[in-house]
């Protein structure tokens, strides 16, 4: 693979067609070396010589290239300087603690190495080149560094054939290049073999260092490669080694690929803590995309189409690349949400702009809003801790929830739908096992009638689902129920499909006497937001009446009881269906409400001694009357005979105006 003149990845991606299932191949280059250029050129620079960093950086940061750095820890390199040079992109690496005569041991290589990483923190110094170029035992150097540097003088291939030898050619009054024509034939020679040119450099100007070089030759030689960008990348030796390897070892398999949407993995099986370089990958242009965006792991990466190619740059094993047509969108979402969702929300400081991203580097302000009896329990997603409000600066899509707990009853949040029966919506009636019967709601309870019996309960059974049951949280169901004649009913919390797992079960007697019945139980099983509730009443015939079901969250089992408060309907003329009062929880709101009749009026609303109406989301704090209020019909026949006597008046005013029509012709 190494001598071939360009590395060439065809990689098997499957199509799948419902139409036809046929696959076809696809093919993706990794660029030789990066943005697809012909050679890597890397300056190096030994000993620390203090003109290195006076004059030749200058320089380097003048055409923005990097260079690569190798001071010696025993000589007193300033490190504010190298510090300095780091946080701009150029590389320190080790050139071993004391400059030994011989080989470096084990101890020259770990200490410079540690002292490197000690004087400039988040920086890894991975990289050697050996003093007096004597290569030590690379079993051992390979413990601390990707690759070592030797001098012989000769640009190294496309891969190196043993990375802790990588050549280098020897600049300066004491090597062979030492003039702008000497770098042009050198880099000439790296061009032609698409290889790797490392330049060692010691001493610049007139320093006191070894073998001097003229930084206008730095000069001349940066400017050349600058003319001829597309021949040579200059890079560090450190990134050059990233990348050979990576690029050796990378596989890209196509996921999916659609009209509006490619897929693909971009894998190797290197470190991923060290070999994260992102390497340059092409692939050809899908009919009709004109633009393109590039992303991996949700997060845009450089990308662009150039001659029939889209280009972008990928981190082996660094997330799934996604390749959209369309303009580049900047910026980047932050989603919140609550959880339970009913036990709060989040608030996001400042407002997203217009198209809903803010550009990178933004710092947001996340403030959690508990809901009455709800407190705020910590963050999870992207962000963890309990920080209120959480300040987070945006380098990436981001998504927080806010997690709340519970620190009293929940009574406003009823989680069974229409538990007041208005009438059997949001309620399932099924029956199983040759079961008959009827489920209706009549004055506000769901009314079950069994004809043929079952041999089980829930044989016949009304059911609802769709009930979030969070693993750990605490709830009191409660429901009132009587029947004809005393039978046996159950009611479960269970799984909605088999097998039917059991969160809460109880089996209750019922008399022909309205019970309220009360239980409160913890969900012990995971997390089931598709929970259901079953009353079952297959093995006896009497007729089952429910009202009042209501399930709610609770701060603690066995907390105090809620109070209940009474509210009593006056029909004021009118008629009833069910009971004349309600029992609701003091603090809670009310729910349905009965809807009386009478005879000649319309049912205008339910309204206490003050005159304030009373709705479903009125909440109820002490016992209360309410009066039904009544408009009267006006009688159809009345109005019938005023329009008859309207009629009449008309046609006599119709014909004075014909009269007095012919007596104003008569006039002219
Ligand atoms: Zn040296």
């Amino acid at each position: 693979m190494k001598n071939k003149i360009t590395f060439f990845f065809t990689v098997i991606a499957v199509f799948f067609s419902s139409a036809t299932g046929f696959s076809q191949n696809s093919s993706y280059e990794i660029g030789t070396w990066e943005g697809f250029r012909t050679s890597a050129v890397t300056f190096t620079f030994d000993d620390a010589c203090s003109n290195q960093f006076t004059v030749a950086v200058p320089i380097f940061d003048k055409y923005g290239y990097k260079g690569s750095f190798y001071p010696v820890i025993d000589w007193g390199p300033n490190w504010n300087t190298l510090k300095t040079i780091a946080n701009k992109g150029h590389e320190i690496g080790s050139h071993s603690k004391s400059h030994p005569s011989g080989a470096m041991n084990e101890s020259e290589m770990s200490s410079s190495k540690d002292e490197i990483n000690r004087q400039i923190p988040g920086f890894d110094c991975n990289t050697v080149v050996y003093p007096n170029c004597v290569v030590p035992n690379k079993t051992t150097a390979a413990k601390y560094f990707i690759g070592g540097r030797i001098c012989n003088n000769q640009v190294a291939n496309t891969t190196p054939a043993d990375y802790f030898e990588i050549g280098s050619i020897i600049c300066g009054n004491q090597g062979q290049c030492n003039s702008l024509a000497n770098f042009q034939s050198q880099l000439n020679n790296a061009k032609n073999k698409k290889g790797w040119a490392v330049f060692l450099i010691h001493e610049v100007d007139n320093g006191s260092g070894y073998s001097p070089l003229a930084s206008s030759v730095i000069d001349q030689t940066l400017d050349h490669i600058k003319k001829n960008d597309g021949d040579f990348w200059v890079t560090t030796f450190r990134n050059a080694i990233l990348y050979s390897k990576e690029r050796n070892a990378a596989k890209i398999t196509e996921v999916s690929n659609t009209a509006n949407e490619i897929t693909l993995n971009l894998t190797d099986n290197l470190d991923n803590a060290t070999y994260k370089y992102p390497l340059s990958i092409r692939r050809t242009v899908p009919a009709g995309w004109t633009d393109v965006t590039a992303l991996q792991g949700g997060k845009e990466i450089e990308s662009s189409i150039k001659s029939g190619y889209i280009y972008f740059n990928a981190v082996p094993d660094g997330g799934t690349v996604t390749l959209t047509p369309g303009t580049p969108v900047s910026g980047f979402t932050v989603s919140t949400s609550a959880s339970p969702e009913t036990g709060g929300s989040v608030t996001v400081s400042p407002n997203p702009p217009a198209n809903g991203r803010y550009e990178e580097g933004t710092t947001v302000s996340l403030t959690p809003v508990p809901s009455t009896n709800w407190e705020f329990d910590g963050w999870s997603g992207d962000a963890s801790g309990n920080n209120m409000p959480l300040s987070i600066r945006i380098t990436k899509n981001l998504t927080v929830t806010a997690k709340f707990k519970l620190v009293g009853d929940d009574v406003d949040n009823n989680l069974i739908k229409n538990g007041t029966f208005a009438n059997t919506n949001d309620w399932t009636f099924s029956q199983h096992n040759n079961t008959t019967g009827t489920f209706t709601a009549v004055g506000n309870e769901g009314t079950i009638s069994v004809t043929q019996t079952g041999t089980a309960d829930h044989n016949v059974q009304i059911v609802q689902n769709g009930i979030p049951m969070e693993q750990g949280t605490k709830f009191r169901l409660t429901f009132d129920a009587s029947a004809t004649s005393s039978r046996p009913m159950s009611v479960f919390m269970q799984m909605d499909s088999d097998p039917y797992t059991s969160y809460f079960e109880q089996s209750v007697d019922l008399t022909a006497q309205k019970q309220s019945f009360s239980y409160e139980f913890e969900m012990e099983e995971a997390t089931d937001m598709n929970g259901r509730i079953a009353f079952n009443v297959g093995t006896a015939t009497p007729t089952v009446k429910i009202s009042n079901v209501k399930l709610i969250r609770i701060a603690e089992i066995g907390g105090p009881a809620p109070e209940k408060v009474t509210l009593t309907f006056d029909p004021n003329g009118g008629t009833m269906q069910g009971e004349n009062s309600i029992s609701v929880e003091q603090g809670a709101v009310i729910g349905t409400l009965p809807t009386p009749t009478r005879n000649g009026y319309t049912f205008e609303g339910w309204i206490d001694s003050n005159n304030v109406k009373y709705t479903e989301n009125t909440i109820l704090t002490a016992d209360v009357t309410v009066t039904a209020s009544w408009k009267e019909i006006k009688d159809l026949s009345e109005l019938t005979e005023e329009v008859s006597n309207l009629q009449e008046q008309i046609k006599v005013l119709t014909s004075e105006t014909e009269n007095l029509k012919l007596l104003l012709e008569d006039c002219e």
